[in-house]
């Protein structure tokens, strides 16, 4: 983003490690009108996420609106563990997907545990009131995320 590339594309994927590159990738293709589909996983390898910021919907500071003020590059140098890599990678996939063709999705944020009975969960989330990112972006009514609608891997079938 640095560099002055061309970022004009259909659909952003941001897979880093931090979050002042996840908020800079937020503000940069909310202002390109363009989805960016955020990958993240735990350093314990047990838990990962895939966060849609659908053009309109919540941006990343909506959703963790903790890592606002963060500078922290949380990995640790721990090697990439390819069984939770690959389940998020497939549910990055599948949201592209979503965001490039009609494929059905009514979530906005999706996590799996691996260490957990209850593995999945989706929540289909709002732009929040107060999210310094969107304000910064919108000015003072721009919109900001809450949970709308909690979602449970038994009603999958959209
Ligand atoms: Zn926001």
């Amino acid at each position: 983003m640095g560099l002055g590339v061309d970022l004009q594309c259909h659909v952003a994927v941001c897979g880093v490690d931090n979050n002042p590159t996840r908020l800079l990738a937020s503000r940069t293709f909310r202002r390109l009108g363009v989805p960016v589909v955020f990958t993240a996983v735990s350093a314990d390898a047990h838990h990962g996420y895939v966060f849609v910021q659908d053009v309109g919907g919540p941006c990343f500071g909506c959703v963790f609106p903790d890592a606002i003020d963060s500078d922290t590059y949380p990995c640790p140098g721990t090697p990439a563990i390819a069984d939770i890599l690959q389940l998020v990678g497939s549910v990055a996939v599948y949201a592209i997907d979503s965001c490039l063709m009609p494929r059905p999705r009514n979530w906005s944020y999706r996590e799996v545990f691996l260490s957990d009975g209850f593995w999945d969960r989706s929540l289909r989330l709002e732009p929040k009131d107060g999210c310094l990112v969107c304000e910064m972006m919108s000015g003072p009514n721009g919109p900001n995320p809450q949970v709308v609608s909690p979602r449970t891997s038994d009603d999958s079938g959209v």
